[in-house]
This record gives structure tokens, sequence and C-alpha cells, in this order.
């Protein structure tokens, strides 16, 4: 039976409809839809600091600023975070309403401790309007996101040190001479070649005022090195004018200018940190 012209108007905009709500639940590029409405992320980033140059904000101390350790504080690279990433530039965030439990993760407290400090006083938002610990922010921001590839908060922890301790970015930065030093400067094109000929990967340095704050190792789902796509990897508060390496950077050392023996009276202290 032939259906008249207003009849197969209505089925063409029926059908449609239904491709739209379709492609909306699939996404644009026809990838479905993971984790809050975000799609499933394209690369990791594994984001380190460098203790040297990020404590130099530190104006007072507290017992959970691993910067007020005195001789203890890290000299290291540490690490800020593992973050999913698309190949565009951005990343999802807070993917589900999974709340960090430090108690899951009460096995990798002293390995966190020392390789995963907090570098400051303040407490880091969370995903939903409160303040928690810098963990807590990294998990609930960026680890829920991982998913499917890490799927639990234990899992995210472990595996960011996993990965941390086989891929040395101090340990091979010393080997070719770029030692930590408040006097030297060093070729940023021999810091990016050192990790290159090391891991087979390029990675994105952030700097500020001349001095690395931040290393960023860039991973395929499966954890073996990638190059970490340019202008990607950089997260919003660090797209300023600190976030540019000069052709000659430095590696300092912190002093801490007393504010360790001044822990125990400042420790009830509000961070007071400026860059
Ligand atoms: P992210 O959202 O992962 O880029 O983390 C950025 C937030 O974490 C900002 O509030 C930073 O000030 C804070 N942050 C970055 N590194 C550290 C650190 N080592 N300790 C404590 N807070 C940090």
């Amino acid at each position: 039976m032939a259906l008249s012209l207003s009849a197969q108007t209505l089925l063409l905009h029926l059908s449609i409809q239904l491709a739209v709500m379709i492609v909306g639940v699939m996404g644009s590029n026809a990838m479905p839809m993971v984790m809050n409405g975000q799609r499933e992320f394209d690369y990791f980033a594994l984001a380190l600091q460098w203790p040297g140059t990020f404590c130099r904000r530190t104006r007072h101390c507290c017992s959970s600023n691993a910067c007020c350790r005195g001789l203890n504080a890290p000299t290291e690279f540490t690490i800020h975070g593992l973050w999913p990433d698309y190949n565009d530039g951005t990343w999802p965030a807070c993917c589900t309403r999974s709340n960090f439990d430090e108690k899951e993760i009460s096995t990798l407290l002293d390995g966190l401790e020392k390789y995963w400090p907090s570098l400051s006083c303040g407490s880091s938002s969370n995903c939903h309007g409160g303040k928690g610990s810098f963990w807590a922010h990294e998990w609930e921001k960026h680890g829920t996101c991982s998913f499917p590839v890490i799927r639990d908060e234990y899992s995210y922890f472990l595996t960011v040190l996993n990965v941390y301790f086989k891929y040395n970015v101090t340990q091979v930065l010393n080997e070719a001479g770029y030692l930590p030093s408040n006097t030297e400067k060093y070729p940023l094109g021999g810091i990016v070649s050192a990790i290159e000929n090391a891991f087979h990967a390029t990675p994105l340095l952030v700097c500020s005022k001349g001095s690395v704050q931040e290393l960023h190792l860039c991973f395929y789902k499966d954890f073996k090195p990638r190059d970490c796509a340019v202008g990607s990897g950089i997260h919003n508060d660090m797209i300023s004018s600190k976030s540019s390496c000069p052709p000659y950077v430095s590696l300092p050392t912190y002093v801490s200018r007393g504010l360790d023996s001044a822990e125990t009276t400042l420790s009830w202290m509000p961070d007071d940190e400026v860059l």
C-alpha cells in the first residue's frame, strides 16, 4: 500500500530522530560512552614532580607536607598522578562516584608516603565539592577514569608505583650527568634526549621560572611507552607562562631555610603558598 507524502515525511522524520538518538548514546565518533557520559581515554600520562622546584613555594610547614621533612625531604622526582588523557589534549575527569578510602591502600602507604607525597599543607578539592588529601584528589579526578584498564583504587595506586619504579627518570637523568644543582643549567634538548634514549618515547616537561617542575612520561593502554602528544597532558592550571621551558633549565635542590626546625611549632598554621 502506497504511503501518502505526509506519512512518508513523518517516517523520515522519525528515522532521523532515531539515528540522532543512537549517535547521542554512542558518542559523535561512535565510541561507546562510558563513565559518567565521558568516552574511554586514549592513553596514560604519568606526571612526575621535581620537589626542588615545587617545594620553593613552601612558606609554612605541617606534618603532611614532604617538603618539610628536612634532610628526609624528597630529592628524586615524585609522583603527581597517572592521568588518562585524550589524544586531542583534553581528558576525562571525575568519572565515577568511587570515593577515596585510605584503608584500601593501607599496604601501600609506606611507598606512597615516600614516592607520592603531598608537597603542600593545603587540602585538595575532590570531585563532589569537598576537600581531601592529594591522593584522594588524584584517585577521584583521574584514577576513576582509567577504567577499563584499571578498575579500582588499590589497582590504581599499585599500578602507578610499579610504572614509576620501572621508568626511573631520576636515575636516567643522573646517569646522563643531569644532577640536582642550584648553579648549573642544562640544555632542555639534552634532558629530552636522555629520556628518549632510555625509554624510546618523548616526554613532556613543564617549567616554573626556568626550573623543571614536572616531567610527564606517556604510555599506551598496555603501558608501553609512547610520545606525549604536543599540547596534551598539560592541565589547565599549568597552561600559563610558567609551563614553557627555556632552552636551558635547572634542576634545583630544595633549601628548606630552617622551616623544618619550626615544624613542631608551626604545624597548625594554614598553608600560605605562592609560586
Ligand atoms: P591535578 O588536578 O591532578 O592536575 O592536580 C592539581 C591539584 O593538585 C592542584 O590543586 C595542585 O595545587 C595540587 N597539587 C599538585 N601537586 C601536589 C602535591 N605534590 N601535593 C599536594 N598537592 C598538589
